[in-house]
């Protein structure tokens, strides 16, 4: 059961039944919960809807707003690597896992009475929002950079959001969702819903760790492979796994969590070698995987922390190296990769060759998104 939010620096708690964004610090809120081996059993799942929605007692308690996101395929991808395997969140809705922290995050907001909404996004999350707004008959404002990939641009028009293009990447574009709210003063007011600046897109989100425990038989991984762009989904699952433990699910081994970014935009794999525990805004930030196109993230401390603590890593790949390695991914599995995803096997074979990974670990490689969106990526 949700019992109350609490600032991810400062521990500052708040109550749930609230709209809120980030602390009074400015940080992160994650939601917590009463969590004990009565809360669910494991074996209660087996009968259960394949959405993510079927983890419904350590989510949010709201009438869900479903297009049927979550428990995506794990693909065994022997090419790849004996014990390699690549989750495919391109089939979620809107054909990504921002799929996932929608769904949550719009369910709460309505639950608490919002009524428009607006985000930032580099593609994913807007449609992501924009479908789940159409959904739950609330107004959708969408901020994507002008050369986001036309995809993106066209999916939230169709589904009905407000599409504003901006000379600028996401943090410009988060600038202009502010400017946009505090100049549209309503009751009750527009709600943000930009990446871990609301707490439920991370709960959404953290459902991949839940379901990665499910689909290996409650063992996890020896790794993790995640791009990363705003950091929800390291943030979610490194949570999910967290909470399993608590409920008595698994133990405390963890995956290495590998986060994988661009080399022409690495704030948290900058940060990690450099030992610190804030990220700087990663000047003129360029790459096609529009997705890790994050200069600087809200949470970036929470994601140094947990790779740390968990002895993984953070590393960078190039563009070309990315494209390559997605067309290597799609050809071996049958999965058309995000390009986003193709950064996971090109960063993975890189740590198997340095001796980071052995040839023996059990590896998660995390395909976000569809490669049918990013055709401009592709040429
Ligand atoms: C948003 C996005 C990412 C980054 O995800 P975070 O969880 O915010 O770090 C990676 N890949 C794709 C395809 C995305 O849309
Ligand atoms: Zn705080």
């Amino acid at each position: 059961m949700l019992t109350h939010l609490a600032c991810s620096l400062c521990g500052k708690t708040y109550d749930w039944n609230q709209v809120i964004n980030t602390c009074t610090c400015g940080k992160p809120l994650l939601a917590q919960y009463d969590l004990s081996p009565s809360t669910l059993d494991r074996k209660a799942l087996a009968d259960r809807e394949p959405t993510m929605w079927r983890y419904r007692e350590v989510l949010p308690p709201c009438e869900a707003i479903s297009l049927g996101e979550g428990f995506t395929p794990l693909h065994h991808a022997p090419r790849l690597g004996e014990r390699w395997y690549v989750k495919d969140e391109g089939v979620n809705p809107t054909a990504s896992f921002k799929a996932r922290g929608m769904s949550a995050a719009v369910s709460m907001a309505k639950h608490l009475g919002v009524k428009v909404v607006a985000a930032p996004s580099a593609g994913n999350a807007a449609g992501a929002m924009a479908a789940y707004s159409a959904k739950a008959s609330l107004e959708a404002h969408v901020f994507m950079p002008r050369d986001t990939p036309k995809a993106f641009i066209v999916e939230c028009d169709y589904l009905g959001a407000h599409v504003n293009l901006i000379d600028g990447l996401i943090n410009v574009c988060g600038l202009e969702v502010r400017k946009f709210i505090d100049s549209h003063p309503s009751n009750p007011p527009i709600f943000d819903l930009s990446t871990l600046k609301e707490p439920y897109r991370a709960e959404g989100k953290k459902t991949m760790g839940y379901e990665l425990a499910e689909q290996m038989q409650w063992r996890l991984p020896d790794a993790i492979v995640y791009p990363t762009g705003g950091g929800t989904g390291l943030v979610g699952m490194w949570k999910a796994f967290d909470e399993m433990e608590r409920m008595g699910w698994i133990g405390s081994d963890r995956p290495k969590m590998i986060s994988v970014q661009a080399e022409g935009c690495a704030p948290i794999a900058n940060a990690f070698a450099k030992g610190e525990r804030f990220a700087d805004e990663f000047p003129n930030a360029h790459t096609s995987a529009s997705g890790l196109r994050v200069p600087k993230a809200i949470a970036d401390f929470i994601m140094l922390d947990l790779i740390r603590a968990s002895g993984g890593t953070a590393i960078t790949v190039t563009d070309a190296e990315m494209v390559a390695a997605t067309r290597e991914l799609s050809s071996a599995t049958g999965v058309f990769a995000a390009p986003e995803g193709g950064a996971t096997l090109a960063a993975a074979q890189k740590l198997r060759d340095s001796g980071f990974l052995s040839s023996t670990d059990t590896v998660v490689l995390f395909n976000t998104g569809s490669g049918l969106k990013y055709l401009e990526a592709f040429v």
